[in-house]
């Protein structure tokens, strides 16, 4: 695995600015991605990131994979979004030694196959929301997974569900059934990467889908450290509007961001990730304001980078997170 595989990213980077960025504001307000750029991404093997060569995948380096998702997004923050969830399933099927490997480790690395995920409500306060209940060697889950980004996009779901003090991790099939259904929410962003709230109803998981049974605690530290990957998209939607922008004091800013953010510990990590949030939020603001009354109308980029910026905000963030954009966002 190369450090940083500079041919991977180049290939993003024209991506982004050929192809997913010119089409960006039309994918906004479609309702959904269209298929075809979805096909760009796999014909361009970024599906593969996320896995092993073994499995077809391209192995890529955490510092490479970052520098990819912070193009993409710089693109097309829609596109970019759904298919960046599939890291989740790619890396669970890739590691697993059960049967998740085979069903899906090579479609997944190929993009044959697209994943989402289905987690985010472990971080949040209180009784979970999703359980899992043993049925023999079996589970039955029950309760809500409130956002899951690519509905209809996607093949299979990395879901987490909370037994006891465990979580069990399964790939479930993304697809409504009598014990699995959907709700759409309505997003004043990213609306076109679908995002559903699933309701589960004794929702059947045989034990060959599991692919980790891991204990709360574990993956609650493992998870502060996996916080880097998701700061490439506010950086990606951040060096769109500065280079939109041209010349300002934002360009260093951005290189300050970054360099934080990749040798952040995992304790340095929210306040890294929530300084790059808040660039983001201040240079879509002042792209609109230098754009002016124009910036409104619906033809143009500023506003939609304006409202990523704010969505970018609350995707994936946590309470450090929470507070710390806070404490920047509130102080002059
Ligand atoms: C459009 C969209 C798409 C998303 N797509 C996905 C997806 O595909 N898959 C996925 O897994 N997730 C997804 N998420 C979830 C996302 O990654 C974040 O987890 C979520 O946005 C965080 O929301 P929240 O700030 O409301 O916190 P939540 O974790 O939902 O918690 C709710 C509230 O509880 C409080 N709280 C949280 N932690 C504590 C604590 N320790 N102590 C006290 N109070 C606390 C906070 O006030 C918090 O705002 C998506 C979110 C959005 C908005």
């Amino acid at each position: 695995m190369k450090e940083i595989n500079s041919d991977l990213i180049e290939r993003a980077v024209s991506l982004a600015d050929e192809h997913l960025f010119p089409k960006a504001l039309e994918t906004d307000r479609a309702g959904k991605v269209p298929s075809q750029q979805l096909d760009l991404l796999r014909e361009s093997e970024l599906y593969g990131i996320f896995s092993p060569v073994e499995l077809g995948g391209l192995d890529a380096s955490p510092k490479t994979q970052w520098a990819i998702i912070e193009a993409l997004s710089g693109g097309c923050l829609t596109t970019s979004f759904v298919w960046a969830q599939h890291a989740g399933p790619s890396k669970a099927a890739a590691e697993t030694t059960g049967p998740m490997r085979e069903r899906w480790g090579r479609a997944l690395a190929t993009g044959e196959a697209r994943g989402g995920v289905a987690f985010a409500h472990l971080n949040r306060p209180g009784a979970p929301t999703l359980l899992a209940e043993p049925d023999g060697d079996n589970w039955l889950l029950s309760g809500s997974a409130p956002f899951v980004t690519g509905w209809g996009h996607i093949d299979v779901v990395l879901t987490a569900a909370r037994y006891e003090d465990l979580i069990i991790w399964a790939m479930i099939d993304a697809r409504e059934s009598e014990s699995l259904s959907s709700k759409r929410l309505s997003l004043a962003a990213v609306d076109s990467a679908t995002t559903a709230e699933l309701t589960f109803t004794r929702h059947y998981v045989p034990e060959a889908t599991v692919t980790a049974i891991e204990t709360f605690e574990s993956w609650a530290e493992r998870y502060k450290t996996g916080l880097r990957a998701n700061g490439s998209n506010p950086l990606g939607v951040a060096a769109r509007s500065i280079r939109l922008l041209g010349s300002s004091p934002f360009e260093e800013q951005l290189v300050e961001a970054r360099e934080h953010l990749d040798s952040a510990t995992s304790e340095e990590l929210p306040l890294a990730r929530a300084v790059v949030g808040e660039l983001c939020v201040r240079s879509a603001a002042a792209l609109v304001a230098q754009v002016g009354g124009s910036a409104m109308t619906i033809e143009q980029q500023a506003q939609r980078l304006a409202r990523e910026a704010l969505f970018l905000l609350v995707q994936g963030q946590t309470m450090q997170i929470k507070k710390n954009h806070l404490q920047l966002l509130t102080s002059k």
